[in-house]
Order: C-alpha cells, then sequence, then structure tokens
C-alpha cells in the first residue's frame, strides 16, 4: 500500500479564476483554475485558436488577466523577485533572437544576466544539436533557431520551464523524439515543464500529464495513463446516467444531446472503480477531438 499525503509543496504556478479577453475580442480565458506542481511534465492540448499562448503569457506575468490571480513559486507573478525571475525558462513561439549575433554571442549576453549558468550543458547541446557558435544566427534554420532558443532556457537550469509550441518549426518525423530528450535535460532535476502543442502524437512518451484546454478553461487535467483507464464513454438517458453517475461518483465532462431524452457522456471514474461493461473505452484521438 502507498500511503497519501496531502500536497503541501507550493505549486510551481497556481492560477486561480483568470479571465482575460483582448480589447473587441471574445474573451479567451474564462475563470480559469490551473496548478502546476513541482516535477510535472505538463503538455497542454488545444486547437488553434484556443488561447494557449495567451495563458502561458498570462501565466508568467506577461499579460495581466482582467481578473484572477497567478501565482509563481508561492508570489504574485507581478510582483516576483529576482531569485524567482531566475528560477523561470520561457521559449516563446517565435523569439527575437539578435539575427545579428552568433550563438556563441547570443549566449554569451544571456549568461551575464543569471547567477546559475551551465555552460557544460550549453556546449554538450550546441554540439549534440548541430549549432554551428561562430554562425550569424539570421543563417541558421528555423528548426536551429528554435533549439538554440531551448538551450538559452535550459541554460540557466531553470525550476519552471515554459515552452510555447516549441516543435513547431521542427520537422513531423523526429519532433517527438525531440522533446524526449528535452524533457530528459530535465528530468533529473525535478523541473516543472509546461509545452503547448495542438498536435497530441508530439505527446507521446513525453508529456505524463495531459491539460486540455477548451471554451478558456483546462477543461481537464491528468496524467495520460490515468485519463485513458478512468475516462468513458456512457450512452443512455438523462434521468438513467444521472443515477448512474451519482453511484459511481464519476465526473461528466462533455455531454452530447442525441434523439430526445439521451445522451451521450464523456465522464471520469474515481481512482479504482470499475467502469461498467457497456461503457466505451476511449483513445487519445477521442479525448482530444472530445474535450478541445
Ligand atoms: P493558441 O495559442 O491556442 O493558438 P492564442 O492565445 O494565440 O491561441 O489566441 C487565442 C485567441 O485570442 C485567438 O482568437 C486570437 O485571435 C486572439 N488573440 C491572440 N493574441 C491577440 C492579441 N494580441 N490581440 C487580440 N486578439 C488576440
Amino acid at each position: 500500500m502507498t500511503a497519501h499525503f496531502p500536497h503541501t509543496e507550493t505549486p510551481s504556478a497556481a492560477l486561480a479564476g483568470v479571465s482575460l479577453s483582448y480589447p473587441r475580442g471574445d474573451a479567451v480565458l474564462r475563470g480559469l483554475d490551473w496548478t502546476l506542481l513541482p516535477g510535472q511534465v505538463v503538455g497542454l492540448l488545444g486547437r488553434n485558436g484556443a488561447g494557449k499562448t495567451t495563458l502561458l503569457e498570462t501565466l508568467l506575468g506577461l499579460r495581466q488577466p482582467q481578473a484572477g490571480q497567478v501565482q509563481l513559486f508561492g508570489q504574485d507573478v507581478m510582483q516576483l523577485d529576482d531569485a524567482a525571475r531566475a528560477r523561470i525558462g520561457y521559449v516563446p513561439q517565435s523569439s527575437d533572437l539578435f539575427e545579428a549575433f552568433t550563438p556563441a554571442q547570443l549566449l554569451a549576453y544571456f549568461r551575464s544576466f543569471y547567477p546559475r549558468w551551465n555552460e557544460a550543458k550549453v556546449e554538450g547541446l550546441l554540439s549534440r544539436w548541430d549549432i554551428a557558435r561562430d554562425k550569424p544566427i539570421r543563417k541558421l534554420s528555423g528548426g536551429q533557431q528554435q533549439r538554440l532558443s531551448i538551450i538559452r532556457a535550459l541554460a540557466h537550469e531553470p525550476d519552471l520551464l515554459v515552452l510555447d509550441e516549441p516543435v513547431a518549426s521542427l520537422d513531423p518525423v523526429g519532433r517527438r523524439d525531440f522533446l524526449r530528450e528535452l524533457v530528459d535535460q530535465v528530468l533529473d532535476r525535478g523541473t516543472t515543464v509546461v509545452f503547448s502543442t495542438h498536435i497530441l502524437s508530439d505527446l507521446e512518451r513525453v508529456a505524463f500529464n495531459l491539460a486540455f484546454l477548451s471554451e478558456g478553461r483546462i477543461a481537464l487535467q491528468a496524467p495520460l495513463d490515468e485519463l485513458l483507464e478512468q475516462v468513458r464513454a456512457f450512452t443512455g438517458s438523462v434521468t438513467e446516467l444521472a443515477g448512474l453517475f451519482a453511484r459511481l461518483g464519476a465526473q461528466p465532462l462533455k455531454r452530447t444531446p442525441l434523439e430526445a431524452g439521451r445522451e451521450r457522456v464523456l465522464a471520469r471514474l474515481p481512482a479504482g472503480v470499475s467502469a461498467p461493461l457497456d461503457a466505451q473505452a476511449v483513445n487519445l484521438e477521442d479525448l482530444f477531438a472530445e474535450l478541445t
């Protein structure tokens, strides 16, 4: 038996009731709650335009929401002290990488900002990811620039690493292996990692936790294997299903009305509760299609 203790660790990131709209736009984040615990590797899934970039920018304090609270390492994100700031690594979707610099110059420049900097790791990754140290950055391929931006974010050994579509400019082949390698770089340090993607296949064997962003909220977050074990699709009359869910303690995630009085409901069962035989198993593709 494993004992379960309540989590007392300070979350790496905690968002509560966060709402954000752009001027003359619809609300992108709508009362969103989200917690990232130390050491979690989370894939943030959502369709194009769902608000992934907006959410990550808000989490980092780069955008101020109209409502709600954002804390990093237990501090208000808008008032982070320097020590907390130095614990964050961020790889934006498109980085402005000082194109006239060489990678060596760029990294030397950033090194001056951080009390901690792992030169051996930087050198190792430049070689491994095949990035010329002394070629102007504008002459590197999109994929190489993205890798350089990732090396820059890893060099100061952040405790929270945020990557916005980090493999967007890489070939479909090899994207997942690259992500796997990226996560391996930080796994032993217990770094909290969150990266966004709209491509489900990027996440296999990479993210242990999936978070689905839909309609301005995190619709669901759980370890991948738990999701596959605990989420089922149920079909039946509205009253039948309500009774069944109450009995099982199931949490409905998505309802689709069928003909009058009947519906199909995607629901999550509590851990350890076995699914009724007539409930349908769902795969990751179904979850993605239905929850995002
Ligand atoms: P995702 O990263 O999931 O593709 P975004 O966060 O980029 O989603 O965008 C979410 C929504 O907000 C989209 O409808 C987009 O058009 C809108 N949006 C994003 N940035 C801005 C901005 N600076 N001003 C106005 N609307 C924006």
